[in-house]
């Protein structure tokens, strides 16, 4: 028997619907290009996203055809956020830190009508654009369109808008449509394109908002300083306006000195972002030896949280970080690692360690591990294989790929975990990054972690490397904090009492700084082609 429920769609479109109707006086703050701050509110964001669908509308821009964007987590980024999707065309949020050859690929694969792009990126989007005939217009966000000799069908975004009425129809469609395109910074071969539906980001917005997940409410004020072309910027452009919560937008300056002065000035309760942004903003603070006077919260992910953090964030700041675990592929949100109030009976020493793994699945998540043959293993917190994932904001294939990320209704993550038997995940390592010595496997997070324990160090990572004896041996490039008095010896003494013997590395390096990608994570294979070069001097 069926029940007898109203089959409504779930769009992107009732999202801005909602906030604008609800919340339609809560705040929007976005830092522009010059620093100055433009405030409007989730009323006037409906506004002038129907006018830009209008816009991209009398541009031919029709059902199913894709817009791409090249730009910071501003108001004008957020509104191609709703009116793309919301009119049924797909937004494609592109990296701008990105190889301009590989960003003129993606373009291409992605088959973009339009570019909406920061003037700032002027520069690289001149050099793109000759490759990319397909996009037929070209706005540049901002007042008018700057000066440039090699773009043709170059407007300025707020003239463009003004010659557009702001009275526009969302249309209702099958909320299967695809609403989001975001390409993987996969390190071999092409990148691989995750089309995301209404269903999938309306679904993955209710659950990022609840209690076990970032347990956003109208007090919040939220800075996403995960940027809106990395996974949809972890899902807050959307979560957040669903959840009436005030948010600010800090454009492109991530320095420590700038967050910090966005979070005191715009009362930030909440921030999401990668571990090397709250690095930097950790230092700033100690440095003017300041604190974030209403931050109470922040979620870090896109790495492995280093205990490190969690400590220094709570008993020098006052504010919780929590760890949440996901990929582009996984909308993102995946698992979340228990919040504070789940455990108010244990130590602080043992909450910091928890909040170093990677968590419980939220709802509607579920997870496996998959041995070598491919055989599910236990959920024992002992056995490790690779993790796999499936749920309704999970990917089951690539746009216009033939790659075929599923193994038995699971999407297989390239992760190695162990799950323990109450449904907590800890990530040990990438399948490409596991390092295997004498046949045992030496967990390259957990070492890194135990050296970033070192309060010298900064950064930490490990690759394996070629060992006659052991097949493998873990390497560990380090960076040291500035000033710092410590020598390898030391660090090594300081590793043994935190990990087996054998997983101390014989070899350390000291290296000034770590390859960052694009995506805010060390790049391992330039560490692995350094050591190939270094050794073979
Ligand atoms: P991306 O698709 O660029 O977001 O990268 C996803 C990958 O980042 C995952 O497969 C993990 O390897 C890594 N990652 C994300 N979050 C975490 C985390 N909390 N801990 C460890 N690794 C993570």
């Amino acid at each position: 028997m069926q029940g007898m429920m109203m089959d409504r769609p779930l769009l992107i479109s009732d999202i801005l619907k909602h906030a604008a109707r609800t919340y339609g006086d809560v705040e929007v703050v976005s830092r522009d290009t010059d620093g100055s701050l433009f405030r409007y509110t989730f009323g006037e964001l409906a506004r002038r996203a129907r006018r830009l669908a209008n816009a991209l509308h009398n541009e031919g821009v029709v059902h199913g055809m894709r817009v791409a964007t090249l730009a910071w987590n501003d108001h004008r980024h957020l509104e191609a956020y709703y009116a793309v999707p919301g009119m049924g065309a797909v937004l494609h949020t592109c990296n701008p830190r990105l190889h301009p050859s590989q960003l003129a690929w993606m373009l291409n694969h992605a088959e973009d009508t339009v570019l909406l792009f920061d003037p700032a990126f002027l520069p690289l989007v001149e050099v793109i654009a000759s490759q990319c005939p397909r996009v037929r217009k070209y706005v540049a966000l901002g007042a008018s369109a700057p000066t440039s000799t090699k773009l043709t069908n170059l407007v300025g975004y707020e003239e463009w808008l003004a010659a557009s009425s702001d009275v526009f129809e969302w249309p209702e469609f099958d909320e299967r449509t695809a609403s989001g395109l975001c390409y993987t910074s996969g390190t071999t071969g092409n990148p691989k394109g995750v089309l995301y539906s209404h269903r999938s980001a309306v679904l993955h917005s209710l659950v990022l908002g609840n209690a076990q997940a970032l347990g956003l409410t109208r007090d919040d004020t939220v800075l996403p300083v995960v940027p809106m072309f990395h996974v949809n910027a972890w899902g807050l452009p959307y979560a957040a306006p669903l959840n009436g919560c005030r948010l600010v937008l800090p454009g492109g300056r991530l320095d420590g000195a700038s967050l910090y002065e966005l979070i005191e000035g715009e009362r930030v309760t909440f921030s999401a972002g990668v571990p090397t942004v709250w690095l930097s903003l950790a230092q700033h603070m100690q440095t003017k030896g300041v604190r974030p006077s209403t931050m109470r919260r922040s979620v870090i992910g896109g790495s492995a949280l280093p205990e490190t953090m969690v400590r220094l964030f709570a008993e020098s700041f006052d504010v919780e970080v929590r760890q949440g675990w996901g990929m582009t592929e996984t909308s993102p949100l995946g698992t979340m690692s228990a919040a504070a109030q789940d455990d108010e009976k244990v130590s602080a020493a043992e909450r910091y360690r928890r909040a170093t793994l990677q968590g419980y699945p939220v709802f509607g998540i579920e997870l496996a591990l998959a041995g070598p043959d491919g055989a599910h293993l236990p959920h024992d917190g002992v056995a490790q294989g690779e993790l796999l994932i499936r749920g309704p904001w999970i990917a089951s294939g690539y746009f216009n790929h033939d790659a075929m990320p599923l193994v038995g209704g699971w999407f297989a993550t390239g992760d190695i975990a162990a799950i323990d038997a109450g449904g907590c995940m800890r990530i040990t390592d990438r399948v490409k990054d596991v390092i295997k010595s004498g046949g045992e496997w030496i967990s390259s997070i957990d070492l890194e972690n135990a050296a970033m324990a070192h309060p010298e160090v900064v950064m930490a990572a490990a690759i394996g490397v070629p060992h006659p004896k052991w097949a493998e041996r873990p390497y560990l490039y380090v960076v040291l904090r500035q000033g710092a008095a410590l020598d390898t010896a030391e660090l090594r003494t300081f590793l043994e009492q935190r990990v087996a013997r054998w997983w101390v590395p014989d070899d350390i390096e000291f290296v000034d700084d770590m390859p960052i990608g694009a995506t805010g994570k060390v790049q391992k294979q330039i560490l692995r082609k350094r050591y190939v070069e270094q050794a073979a001097c």
